[in-house]
């Protein structure tokens, strides 16, 4: 029996991995449980599933029994460092730099980690690397395109890898130029064409920095150089990811845009699960490639740039583009403001004062964030 704490649970991940635990009811059990702001939902699941600990964003919930309940911030620290079962397993499907922590503490009650808050990686790689050898467990990926190349890579010889190749969908604006994108709207961004997803996650698609954050989680996930990590525009969404070997052999994972299936394969790994899944109609199907210029996605160009300077400059970028979104979203700037003040930051050499630490992480994320804010407000 594997015990589940997913935080994150009435997300589109959260959501998706309760679909998962309800078809392996032997397998699974959800001992504890945070949730957000429905209310109404979040009292659904806690008495479908009776987890034992849950953690409440704001409110009161009556229950039909008493589990142990905690608040906020600090109640995500204490579902993940919550621990009284083996075989514990930490699902992160929180959003941003506020999947850290909880990641951090979740390690050191050595929970196994299934990732699916890439902000984690992005902002502290090589430090939650580190904690996990230290703790001695295992950190696997909930995101499409990783989840891929991990499949890619069975069996395979890290000396054999040329190159990874992470696939991009294009978000909802990829057949606009970019004079086009001056006075697009957040109602056009929010519409994925292929995917459906959090608000955030559909922002940061449309801006390709979901992308820039994907190359930097497959750089610490897979232990490779960042100039050996390509991106390739690939509308139909239909091949996940791919793997270049030195041979010249091409391996991809290919399936219908359904989270389902990563989310199973981090819980169930190595298992391909029998579930409902939608499979995928081979008969017809074309695939479709096409260059992913940087020119055109200044976001994917400046993840690079911060990758290769490294340290904080990753929390200055994850951080910029928190705010960022968070301001369009509020509609207090416009799509293109996003990338500028992404820039603004990853250019500013401050950032190389900073020791890399997970503290610094922290501080800097809140500072640069309100910085922001207060500037665009
Ligand atoms: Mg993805």
């Amino acid at each position: 029996m594997k015990n589940l704490y997913i935080v994150g649970a009435l997300g589109s991940i959260g959501t998706q991995t309760l679909d998962i635990v309800r078809q392996f009811p032997d397998e699974f059990r959800v001992v504890g449980m945070a949730v957000g702001r429905n209310l109404k939902l979040a009292k659904e699941l806690i008495e479908e599933f009776k987890p034992e600990v849950i953690c409440l964003r704001e409110g009161e919930l009556q229950l039909s029994y008493n589990p142990i309940t905690y608040y906020g911030d600090e109640g995500l620290l204490k579902i993940a460092s919550y621990h009284k079962y083996e075989n514990e397993t930490f699902v992160n499907a929180l959003v941003g730099i506020s999947g850290l922590l909880p990641t951090v503490e979740a390690i050191k009650a050595h929970k196994e980690i299934a990732l699916a808050n890439k902000e984690t990686l992005v902002v502290a790689g090589d430090l939650i690397k580190a904690l996990i050898k230290e703790y001695n467990t295992k950190l696997y990926p909930i995101d499409s395109e990783h989840s891929a190349i991990w499949q890619c890579l069975q069996g395979e010889k890290h000396e054999d890898i040329k190159r990874l190749i992470i696939t991009a969908s294009g978000g909802s604006f990829r057949d606009k130029s970019r004079d086009e994108l001056t006075n697009v709207t957040k109602e056009d961004a929010l519409k994925h064409p292929n995917w459906s997803m959090g608000s955030k996650i559909t922002i940061d698609s449309a801006t390709m920095m979901n992308k820039g954050f994907e190359v930097i989680e497959a750089h610490y996930l897979f232990d490779i150089d960042y100039d050996r990590i390509d991106t390739i525009l690939h509308p139909g969404s239909i091949v996940h990811s791919m793997v270049e070997f030195n041979d010249g052999s091409i391996k991809a994972q290919i399936g219908s845009a359904d989270m389902h299936t990563p989310i199973a394969y981090a819980l169930r790994y190595p298992h391909h699960s029998a579930f409902n899944s939608k499979g995928l109609n081979l008969l017809g199907l074309k695939l479709e490639f096409k260059e992913l210029s940087q020119e055109r996605f200044p976001c994917l160009r400046y993840a690079y740039i911060a990758a290769q300077k490294g340290g904080c400059y990753l929390a200055a970028l994850n951080a910029a583009n928190e705010a960022a979104v968070s301001l369009f979203l509020n509609d207090k700037i416009k799509f293109l403001d996003i990338e500028k003040i992404i820039i603004n930051e990853i250019d500013n050499p401050i950032y190389s004062n900073y020791e890399y630490t997970i503290e610094n992480v922290c501080k800097l994320s809140t500072e640069i964030i309100e910085k922001i804010k207060q500037t665009w407000s």
